[in-house]
């Protein structure tokens, strides 16, 4: 099937960006994760860089849980837990946390 070319819409334009800050928790926007990929896919074997938690920093807010685009953070007691079975290393959790609790080491395969 032939690709379509994206709309003027789904252009990134320099301009277009929009900076929000999030307030409260319940401010963010709906979480853009895919389930079913996450509960069949295993991307791990993806990942060149491996995002590891700080619990020493961490503040539980889940901000990461929200954005990881896999679903691969999980909350076990109060605290967001990485899946690495499924965590393919986009870094977006470690980019995302308001206090640089997520360190990103190189994998060793
Ligand atoms: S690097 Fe972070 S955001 Fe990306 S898949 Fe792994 S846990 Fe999710
Ligand atoms: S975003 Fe950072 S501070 Fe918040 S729960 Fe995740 S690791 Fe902890």
């Amino acid at each position: 099937m032939p690709q379509k070319k994206p709309t003027k819409k789904l252009r990134n334009k320099k301009d277009d960006v929009k900076y929000i800050t999030f307030q409260r928790e319940s401010d963010l926007p709906p979480a853009a994760i895919s389930l079913a990929s996450t509960m069949y896919n295993k991307t791990g074997k993806w990942r060149s860089i491996r995002p590891v938690i700080d619990y020493q920093k961490c503040i539980s807010c889940m901000i990461c849980w929200k954005f990881c685009p896999d679903a691969a953070i999980r909350i076990v007691s109060e605290k967001p837990q990485i899946a690495l079975d499924y965590c393919k290393g986009c870094a977006i959790c470690a980019e995302e946390c308001p206090v640089k609790a997520i360190e990103l080491q190189e994998e060793k395969k």
